[in-house]
């Protein structure tokens, strides 16, 4: 479903992306580990086309853009952009709309799809992360992990063929991380391919297809939870394990 060859960034003189190629399997879950600064939220930023790439092509799905060939239109990076949806570290919903609204924003605002039936999905994506009971409810009274829930729903309102994750439980209180894994988990029971930066190794263990190990810049190990995180070939990879386990 996702193909992603020879991408890089830099900005300014540092180079963040050294050619990182990797392929995502449909209804798979690809999980991104690696230390602070290695890389792996600007990965997720040019799937989505919020960071435009110096070089590298990126497809999702039947849309394909060489980020190499300038320039690099609006067009091609709002049709990247309808192909995922992203869930970040910290929530960004609209203070002053309700959870039901937030949810429904994107595609009647964006898409222009029907009110009423965007409605009528939007209560289903909410009765899926359990929050069915919220929709009127407005993000201040709902606790971090049930914030990060919604925000979990308004990515999925858009129908991407693609779901992002950069870190969705690094900000939460330890005892709501649980809740927000356990959506997620349904969400890759259901067959949604994911792709999931996080230090959640128990999540990436239990859940993931594929494990690529990023430090520097560029992808250091990938495989199997077995291989990567259990057994892992080099010395970078073993250290970030050993330092986060
Ligand atoms: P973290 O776990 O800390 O989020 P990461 O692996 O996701 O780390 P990135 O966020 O992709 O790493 O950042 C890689 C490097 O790029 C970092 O050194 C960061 O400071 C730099 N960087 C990211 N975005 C920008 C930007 N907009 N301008 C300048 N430098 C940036």
């Amino acid at each position: 479903l996702v193909s992603v060859s020879g991408l890089a960034k830099s900005f300014g003189e540092h180079e963040v992306l050294r050619s990182v190629d990797f392929d995502v399997a449909p209804g798979s879950v690809t999980v991104l580990i690696g230390p602070s600064g290695s890389g792996k939220t600007t990965v997720l930023r040019s799937l989505n086309a919020l960071d435009v790439a110096d070089a590298g092509v990126v497809r999702i799905g039947d849309v394909e853009v060489d980020f190499a060939q300038r320039p690099v239109t609006k067009r091609q990076v709002a049709s990247l952009r309808a192909q995922s949806g992203m869930v970040f570290q910290a929530h960004h919903l609209f203070p002053h709309l309700t959870v039901l609204e937030n949810v429904t924003a994107g595609p009647v605002l964006a898409q222009r799809r029907d009110r009423a039936a965007v409605d009528e999905e939007a209560r289903d994506l909410l009765r899926l992360v359990g929050l069915e009971e919220k929709a009127h409810a407005y993000p201040f009274q709902l606790s971090g992990g049930q914030q990060q829930r919604v925000g979990i729903a308004r990515a999925l309102a858009i129908r991407p063929k693609l779901m992002l994750f950069d870190e969705p439980t690094s900000a939460l209180d330890p005892e709501l991380v649980g809740e927000v894994l356990l959506v997620m988990k349904d969400l890759a029971a259901q067959g949604w391919t994911m792709v999931v930066v996080t230090h959640e190794i128990r999540f990436a263990q239990q859940v993931a297809d594929q494990v690529l190990f990023m430090d520097g810049g560029v992808i250091v190990e990938r495989g199997t939870p077995d291989e990567v995180l259990t057994r892992p070939r080099t010395e970078r990879a073993r250290q970030f394990l050993h330092r986060i386990l």
